[in-house]
This record gives structure tokens, sequence and C-alpha cells, in this order.
């Protein structure tokens, strides 16, 4: 069988593991709580918290879907044209058009040109978040967190790049095979490296003090027989006032991570809550599986890129004769984009199932619905919510349940624990 054939095989493997892997471990059967339930406590929540949560939403959805639809057609521009090729090329102009330069200094080109036509949009949103008080980092501060992300996104591609087309030139017929085993491994690494490399570049962590809360989240932890070394506190308050809190990591690097933020603005059966929540994360593995799933992703992807990429017309489209060569990259940068927008709902729902299964842990944890749900009151007035964001948009992006959900799961938990 031909390098080709191979590649057919494997990505019919992958995609067949991916399925696998999500349809076992990801929570599938916990069906919502039922609507009238999430319409009587939308009904609860303060017309005005709700008018002013929708009005932020509002505000922010012409930037957000603006930039959604010009990094697409930038991408596609540069990517089904020879622009982007071009692009690579004259990068590589000034190093005698050298392999190693067209791959690293051309494709971070290509990603910047990309990130820039997209900026204003990101300035758009800034001004929105500082207008609406969310924001609390100024302009100064902004631009400081951008170039630090250009930074490190640079560092990180640099080192992508680099491997990707040095794979390719060793191994010139099964390259994807190398690839898509090296993709999948940086993926592993990055999620272990992330909180204590990435993470510190743009917060500061420090161990939640000794005090009561401490005590008692530490004593939730051991209950709960998720070892956790320390609970650490992020110093959010610099660029946010919004609250929130998460796990990241694997093995030696897994920590819970709270916003002094939401130290400040919540009680302690709230920070409680929210803590159960991010155990429930621990215990059920949520960033193993997320970094399993995203790891046969990324390795399908390679597959894919190599397969789709070498369709002759679409070469002819980017004006180069190999999909393996550098300033084919656009094209490639291109394919991805698309995959993104069209995997985003798929994540999406993924992810809310995840989230509901954290919640459910959390109301059976801490056996405190009504803390919850003032929590998630609390998360939605803060952070300015929309508490039943419209349909499409809850179906198509939405990471979490929405804030009507998450009240109903805490009546429903109630009711049926008798209270
Ligand atoms: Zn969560």
């Amino acid at each position: 069988m031909s390098p080709r054939g191979w590649a057919v095989v494997t990505l019919a493997g992958l995609a067949l593991a991916l399925v696998v892997v999500t349809v076992l471990l990801i929570p599938w059967h916990r069906p919502p709580a039922p609507r009238a339930d999430q319409l009587a406590a939308l009904g609860d929540l303060p017309a005005e918290q709700v008018a002013r949560g929708r009005e932020f939403r509002a505000a922010l959805r012409p930037g957000g879907y603006a930039s959604l639809v010009v990094g697409l057609l930038i991408a596609l521009a540069l990517g089904l044209t020879p622009l982007g090729s071009r692009l690579v090329e004259l990068a590589g102009r000034p190093f005698g058009g050298h392999w190693v330069a067209q791959a690293v200094v051309g494709g971070l080109a290509v990603v910047l040109v990309a990130d820039l036509v997209t900026l204003p949009f990101s300035a758009w949103r800034q001004a929105v978040l500082t207008r609406y008080g969310l924001s609390t980092n100024g302009w100064a501060g902004w631009l400081v967190d951008l170039l630090k992300s250009y930074a490190v996104s640079a560092v990180i591609g640099a080192l992508a790049l680099l491997g990707f087309y040095a794979v390719i030139r060793l191994a010139p017929r099964w390259w994807w095979a190398f690839g898509a085993a090296g993709a999948a491994g940086l993926v592993v690494l990055l999620s272990f490296v992330l909180p204590v490399l990435v993470e510190p570049v743009f917060n500061r962590f420090t161990p939640m003090e000794q005090g009561p809360l401490r005590t008692e989240l530490m004593a939730m932890a051991a209950r709960d027989g998720v070892p956790v070394r320390d609970v650490l506190v992020a110093d959010a308050s610099r660029r946010t006032r919004a609250v929130n809190a998460y796990v990241s990591g694997i093995g030696p690097t897994r920590r819970v991570v709270v916003y002094d933020t939401l130290l400040r603005e919540a009680p302690p059966a709230e920070v409680t809550a929210v803590v159960a929540h991010e155990l429930g994360h621990a215990r059920d593995r949520d960033v193993t599986v997320g970094t399993l799933t995203g790891a046969l992703g990324a390795a399908a992807a390679v597959v894919a890129l190599y397969l789709i990429g070498s369709w002759a017309p679409l070469l002819r489209l980017a004006g180069v004769d190999s999909v393996a060569q550098p300033r084919a990259f656009p094209l490639l940068l291109a394919l991805v984009t698309v995959a993104g927008l069209v995997a985003a709902p798929v994540q999406a729902l993924i992810s809310r199932r995840v989230e509901e299964r954290a919640d459910a842990h959390a109301l059976a944890l801490t056996d405190d619905p009504s803390a919850f749900e003032s929590m998630q009151r609390r998360l939605a007035t803060v952070n300015l919510a929309d508490p039943d964001p419209p349909r499409w948009e809850y179906l198509y992006s939405a990471t979490h349940p929405s804030t009507v959900e998450r009240m109903a799961a805490a009546r429903a938990y109630a009711r049926e624990a008798g209270r």
C-alpha cells in the first residue's frame, strides 16, 4: 500500500478512536434541567440585571462575529490564493530562501498578518469591557497582555513549525505519520507545562491564605478523594472584575485556581461551591480526557491536512507544487481555520456536558443547593452574563450551561433531596 493509502487507513482509525473516546468518556446521558424550572429561575432574577447582561452581550456581538468572519476571509485569502505563499517567500528572502527561514519566519509572518487584521476587533472588545466596567487593566495593560500572548504564541509556533518542516525533510514520504505523532505529543506536553510555564506569564499565583476557608476546602478535597496539594489564588483583579475558577495541568502540575476577585466578591459557602465544581473536573479527570481527545484530534488533523492539502485544485489555487512546502503553510492554516469554525459547536456541546457533570458533582459534594444557586446568580451578575442566551448562540459557542440551566439544576437537586 502507498503512503497515501496508509494515511487514509490511519485517518479512519483516528476518527474511530475519537468517536469511541467521546462516546465512552463524555457524560451524554444526563438530561438538562426542565425548561419550566429554567423559566422559573429566569423569572426570579431581577429584570434590570437580565437586561444589563443582554445589553452587554449585544454590545460584544458585532465585533465578535465580525472578527470570526474577517479572520476566516483573511485565512482563505492567504491560503486559497498565491498571496500567502508569496508572503512566505518574501519572509524567507533575507535569509536566501533557506527552508528554516521560510518555515519559521514565513509561517509566523502569515499568522501575524491574520492576527493583525482582527486586532481592531480585539480592541473593540476591550473598549466594550471597559465601558461596562468589567475590565480594570486600561489600554496599557491590555497592550502588555497582547504582546505577551504574541510572544508566547511565537515561541510555541516557531518550535512547532521548525519541528513540522524538519520532519517533512527527514521523511518526505511518511512525514504525515511522524507529524501526527508529534502533534499529539505536543498537545500532551502543552497540557503539562502550560500551568507552570505559560500561565505565570499572565498572572501571579499564590497559595491561598491559611484560615477557616482554606481548611474547609482542603478537607472537602480529602473527603472527595481528590489529592490537592494546594488551592492557588490568581491575581485576576489586575485585569478584570469578573469572577472565575478553573483546574489545569495533569498529574504533578494539576492545580485548582480561584480568582482573587471571587474571594473578594463571594461569601465562603459560594467559594466552596465553586471549588467543589472544580474538584468534580479533577475527580472525573476532565483535563486528562480533554488532553486525550485534543491529542487524537491533532493527530487526525495532520493526516487530514496531508490528504486534503494534496488535492491538486487546492494546490493550484495556493500557487504551490506540494503540500509539504513551507510555502503551502497558508493553505494548511486556511483548512485549519475552516475546520475550527465547523468543529466549534461540537466542542461546545462536549464542554457543556462535562460542565454539567461537574455541577452535579458540586451539588452532591456540598449538599448545599442554595449556596450553589446564589453562586450562579453572583457569577451572572458580576460577569454580566445573559442568564438565558439566544438558542443559536448557545448551540454554537456556549462552553457552559446557561445560568438558568444551572440554577434549575440546583432546584432539581433540592427537590430530589426533599428540601
Ligand atoms: Zn467547570
